[in-house]
């Protein structure tokens, strides 16, 4: 099958790395992310990653901490879950870098705009570290942020449910799943797809996302090659 998006930003949350063990890192999981990423690449995708932080740490719940300290905190998860894919994806046969948005030269390259478009364009999974390098951001507006720079066609949000619901499936059965829906719709609403800066991002620069679930990593596959599965949001 032909690919429908030919350069993607993958956004993986840090939660999806740890599996049942809901902390850390299950390799088992990471492994299997990686083989469906892997088909991926070698159908000719162009494939940046912007990966989470929560399965270790996140700035926002340090409880008395000073926020800033904690998001740096944050951060060096995002590190250690850059480095747990990029070993996974060498260890399949994978050309992969990894760039830090806060320069860290013994362990990973810094972020460069014009190397990382390079590395994709030799086939390279580039994969982003420490989200956009500031306090008060979240891995979501990272991923808006490098898929604007790198010229994305669409960031794939890999989660822990299979689409964009009108409420909380985990907590009403009634919740209803959209097919496609606004980014004005998920401000105004409040849907749950990604924190406002980087839904008013997304939308402010024209890259559509799709969410959809984890459950099954060849769903990667799956939306690259632009079957129906969850839910796409779009201007
Ligand atoms: N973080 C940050 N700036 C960024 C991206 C992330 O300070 O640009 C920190 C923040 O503390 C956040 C943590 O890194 O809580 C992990 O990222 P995120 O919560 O987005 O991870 P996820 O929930 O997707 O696993």
């Amino acid at each position: 099958m032909p690919l429908k998006y030919k350069r993607v930003l993958l956004k993986l949350s840090g939660e999806a790395l740890a599996g049942e063990k809901k902390f850390g890192i299950d390799y088992s999981v990471v492994r299997g992310i990686c083989e469906s990423i892997k088909k991926c690449a070698s159908l000719g995708a162009e494939i940046g990653i912007v990966v989470g932080g929560g399965n270790f740490f996140r700035g926002r719940d340090a409880g008395s901490m000073d926020r800033t300290r904690a998001d740096h905190m944050g951060m060096l998860a995002t590190v250690m879950n850059s480095l747990a894919l990029a070993d996974a994806l060498e260890a399949l046969g994978v050309p992969v870098r990894v760039q830090t948005a806060i320069t860290m030269q013994q362990i990973a390259e810094p972020y460069i705009r014009g190397r990382a478009v390079r590395h994709l364009e030799k086939g390279r999974v580039v994969i982003f570290g420490c989200g956009t390098g500031n306090p008060y951001f979240s891995t979501d507006t990272a991923s808006s942020l490098r898929a604007a720079e790198i010229d994305a066609d669409i960031i794939l949000k890999a989660t822990m449910v299979d689409g964009v619901y009108d409420c909380d499936p985990n907590k009403f059965d009634t919740a209803v799943r959209y097919d496609n829906v606004s980014f004005q719709e998920v401000l105004e609403k409040g849907l749950g797809v990604m924190d406002s800066t980087a839904a008013a991002m997304c939308r402010d620069n024209r890259i559509p996302v799709l969410v959809f679930s984890l459950a099954d990593p060849d769903n990667i596959l799956a939306a690259i090659e632009g079957k129906n599965i969850g839910t796409i949001v779009k201007e």
